[in-house]
């Protein structure tokens, strides 16, 4: 392998530097990073980080691994743009890097609202451990004055966000445009159940609602026009989703489209060049271009991408699965939700867990599980296999979904 930057410090590139270090290739890595701080888990961010005051980000590895693979980490100095022509990346500080390979690992921003400017002092966004670090003390402190947090948008971050602040003892509310909660990710039902769970958690979600005005006091949004009422905002955060961070493959003149176009082997429009993780759009063995927003999908698109770089072939073809906490609900999704399907649900072993299969022509597409993790599990099974199964025997808890195996 030749000398590699990887621009990014998240999931996708700390799966690539692992497996690029296991391959012995370590001393060969440049890690460039805009965050100060190493490869962490971007998970917990909105689920147990923001319950515990004493929880710590928790690093993929500690800067003395780095050291021993000899992989250099340049932290807080983003690299602010690429010679594609002379294959160098250029930092923030000045710091000038030569590639052979360049990897792009941006991941996503968290969008905004163009009705508020940015810098109130009152709204914010998650995205990355800067924000979950500053939110957690303003949510600790408003926990102790007794505010209300708002969230507008009703997504799986979101939604998270809203338990944790619940079960902190915050009053919550939630305003989704949308008709259903979590867009078109979950089938109807588990829309409609997850609607009920944060109803039941006491938190008050609006569901279609139009939001009319903001009110803007000096720094601070003071309220929201929603429906044709004033909503008073103590604290807002904005879970209305993610752009791909693709700003610098734009301006080196890569082909970009909702993420940085890459093929199979995750390898850009230049092939000196990959991308993966959040800001890559991919070519899936239907040729349908996709881009995801998952661990799963970071991990499995690094081990790709390794393979390229070490000159082996290894199509990116993994069964995409994800997973939501929101307070005592697990959500696991297998597969991806198709557009026209079968249904079948199948109670779960615990009271109130249950999983729905998503069929078309008796083979299993995808599954959504709701606290049936061991379900979960042999679903991703059932669907990697590709095997015609029977619906009968699947919504039978009797049957042992290993048995539909074969
Ligand atoms: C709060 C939260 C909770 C989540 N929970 C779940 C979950 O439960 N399950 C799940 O599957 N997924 C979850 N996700 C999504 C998951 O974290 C992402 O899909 C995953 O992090 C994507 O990895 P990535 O490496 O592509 O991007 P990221 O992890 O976003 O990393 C991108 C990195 O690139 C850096 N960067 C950007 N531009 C530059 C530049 N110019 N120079 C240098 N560095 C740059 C960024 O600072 C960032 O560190 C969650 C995300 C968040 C924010």
């Amino acid at each position: 392998m030749e000398n590699t930057v990887i621009v990014g410090g998240g999931h996708a590139a700390a799966a690539l530097c692992a497996a690029l270090a296991e391959a012995g290739q370590g001393g060969r890595i440049q890690l460039v990073c805009a965050e100060h701080d190493l490869p962490y888990q971007r998970p917990p961010l909105s689920k147990s980080f923001l319950k515990k005051a004493d929880e710590a980000i928790a690093s993929h590895k500690a800067a003395a691994w780095y050291a021993e693979q000899g992989i250099q980490t340049h932290l807080g100095d983003p690299v602010v743009s690429i010679d594609r022509e002379a294959r160098i990346v250029l930092l923030r500080s000045g710091t000038a890097l030569p590639y052979h390979q360049l990897v792009l690992a941006t991941g996503t921003r968290a969008r905004t609202l163009d009705a508020l400017p940015p810098g109130l002092h009152n709204v914010r966004v998650l995205r990355d451990a800067t924000d979950a670090r500053a939110l957690r003390t303003r949510l600790n402190e408003m926990v102790a004055s007794g505010r209300r947090l708002t969230l507008l948008g009703g997504g799986f971050i979101g939604l998270e966000l809203a338990a944790s602040a619940r079960q902190l003892g915050l009053e919550v509310g939630v305003l989704e445009v949308a008709p259903r909660l979590l867009g078109r990710s979950v089938s109807a039902l588990i829309a409609g159940h997850v609607l009920a769970h944060h109803r039941s958690m006491g938190t008050e979600v609006q569901i279609g609602v139009h939001i009319e005005g903001c009110e803007l006091v000096g720094e601070r949004l003071r309220s929201m026009q929603v429906d044709g009422n004033r909503v008073e905002v103590d604290e807002l955060v904005l879970g209305i989703g993610a752009v791909p961070e693709t700003r610098l493959a734009s301006a080196c003149g890569l082909a970009v489209d909702n993420g940085v176009l890459v093929d199979a082997c995750m390898r850009t429009s230049d092939p000196a060049v990959l991308a993966i993780g959040d800001c890559a759009a991919f070519l899936a063995a239907d040729g349908a271009r996709l881009r995801l927003e998952s661990v799963q999908n970071a991990n499995d698109q690094a081990r790709s991408a390794a393979a390229t770089l070490l000159g082996r072939e290894e199509p990116y073809r993994a069964l995409p699965w994800f997973w939501s906490e929101q307070g005592p609900m697990r959500l696991q999704m297998a597969g991806l939700l198709p557009p026209i399907s079968e249904s079948a649900l199948r109670s779960g072993a615990n009271a109130g867990s249950f999983t729905l299969f998503h069929l078309r022509d008796g083979r299993l597409l995808c599954a959504e599980s709701v606290n049936a993790p061991l379900d979960h599990m042999m679903a991703r099974k059932l669907i990697e296999a590709g095997v015609s199964v029977d619906i009968e025997a699947l919504t039978n808890p009797a049957i042992p979904l290993k048995s539909l195996l074969g």
